[in-house]
């Protein structure tokens, strides 16, 4: 398979180089050139499989040369072996609704279960390819943690993790801070995660830079991610289903995990609704809604792995909705940059083919944790609690799929504002508390963050 960036559709690249360079050079995002639909026979020969094999069969066609078969399945087995759950993802019932849980990996969200996967990626390669990589990522909580955990102690290259100072739990910032290894690197960063992605996309393009020190991220933009996460899509989908369409209810923040379901559905799976479910940082909402793509400031919610206003992976969906025009995408996209973008009807309808949206602001998040702890007798994380929320408002419980991105531990506050009590880590990660901190707090100045790079590596 070939890929392209959307902001030129006429240089194809292999996985190989869209993997290790997470963003193009042009500044767009990689996407497959085209994409070949699963028959309906191949379809049915995946309910039966177990996650492992699943996965192995929705990604294999996706990397190409990359690695064999054989390979693959190794890598896939070897990166879930340490989940808490046997398949990797659990299924609950909360009444009508079903309830996805993805937090059952080593840093408890969601994004586990791409960054296991991507970091034995790495191994693999860098085990050919001798020359170190350095991997710089932003994160808003969740993805740090995940990149550092499986990126820790591999040989090779070196993990730099820049958070918004005080922004995140402690839980989270625990979870990457706590770590020896001489390859982790974490940068508490004096401004929010907007600030943080800017910081990581400017070293990406200073060209002279990112090939000094032989640069690669793995941000939700990143296309290895993406195909690991339509698994659980296809797995949620066959292990619910009755043949029927389903609807998948996302809470969404960089629009890359429900970018994962629409890829799910562009493959043949039965889907009929993506829903985005945001906090009160609702540009997607507002976008999906109304077509108002307008960037605001960034407000700080107790669902903070969603408060984002540029939701990056939002430029794939625009280049299939400007029918794949390169030319056109770039436009549109310096439009977004100078804030002065707004979605026309045609494209509107469009997306609302496949996408609604639904926002809930703080209390609201509160608020459904507590009635769903009452009715359900089930203690779910803000982020999910957004979702259950998002699809009660729109009636849309019936056939319809939750994803629950993190483990309530994660956000003791909200937690404790719903029901006057926290949820407790797994027995397993209780080392988290009793480790030493290492981080370097650095100013929102990229000549700052650059200057530490380079002297660390
Ligand atoms: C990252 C994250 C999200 C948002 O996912 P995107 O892919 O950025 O849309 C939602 N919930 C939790 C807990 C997360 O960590």
């Amino acid at each position: 398979m070939n890929y392209i960036s959307t902001r030129n559709n006429q240089k194809d690249f292999s996985f190989k180089d869209v993997f290790l360079k997470g963003l193009a050079d042009d500044g767009g995002l990689f996407v497959p050139k085209s994409i070949r639909q699963l028959k309906k026979d191949q379809l049915e020969n995946f309910k039966s499989l177990s996650y492992n094999e699943l996965a192995a069969e929705i990604i294999y066609p996706f990397i190409g040369d990359f690695m064999s078969k054989n390979k693959l399945i190794s890598l896939i087995s070897k990166s879930y072996s340490n989940f808490r759950s046997k398949e990797v993802v659990k299924i609950s019932n909360l009444g009508n609704l079903k309830v996805l849980e993805l937090f059952h990996g080593p840093t408890l969200a969601f994004k586990d279960i791409a960054m296991q996967l991507i970091g034995n990626f790495y191994q693999y390669h860098l085990g050919q390819d001798q020359k170190k990589i350095n991997i710089i990522v932003a994160t808003s909580g969740d993805t740090g943690a995940a990149a550092i955990d499986a990126l820790k102690g591999k040989s090779n290259l070196n993990v730099f993790v820049l958070h918004p100072n005080n922004k995140i739990s402690p839980v989270q910032r625990r979870l990457m801070t706590i770590h020896e290894d001489s390859n982790v690197f974490n940068i508490a960063i004096d401004g929010n995660f907007d600030d943080c992605q800017n910081l990581v996309k400017a070293m990406f393009n200073d060209e002279k830079f990112s090939k000094a020190i032989n640069m690669s991220g793995v941000n939700s933009i990143n296309w290895a991610r993406i195909i690991a996460q339509s698994v659980y899509y296809f797995y949620a989908y066959f292990k619910v289903g009755n043949g029927k369409p389903l609807s998948f209810c996302v809470p969404t923040g960089n629009f890359g995990d429900i970018y994962a379901g629409y890829l799910a559905k562009k493959l043949g799976l039965p889907v009929d609704k993506l829903i985005v479910a945001t906090n009160k940082n609702d540009i997607l909402h507002r976008a999906i809604s109304g077509g108002d793509y307008t960037q605001k400031k960034v407000e700080e919610t107790n669902t903070p792995s969603m408060d984002i206003q540029i939701a990056s992976n939002f430029e794939r969906l625009l280049y299939d909705v400007k029918d794949c025009d390169s030319e056109v995408t770039k436009d549109v996209m310096s439009k977004i940059k100078n804030n002065s973008y707004k979605i026309d009807k045609n494209d509107l309808d469009k997306i609302k083919k496949n996408f609604i949206s639904e926002m809930l602001d703080e209390n609201e998040t509160v608020e459904m944790i507590k009635i769903i702890n009452n009715e359900h007798k089930i203690v779910v994380d803000p982020h999910t609690a957004v979702g259950i929320g998002a699809a009660r408002k729109l009636g849309l419980e019936k056939n319809c799929i939750v994803l629950s991105t993190a483990h309530p531990c994660k956000f003791p506050q909200a937690i404790e504002d719903a029901i006057s009590r926290t949820e407790d880590l797994p027995d397993s990660l209780n080392y988290v508390y009793d480790r030493k901190e290492k981080f370097e707090l650095l100013p929102n100045e990229i000549e700052k963050v650059k200057g530490y790079v380079m002297n660390s590596i």
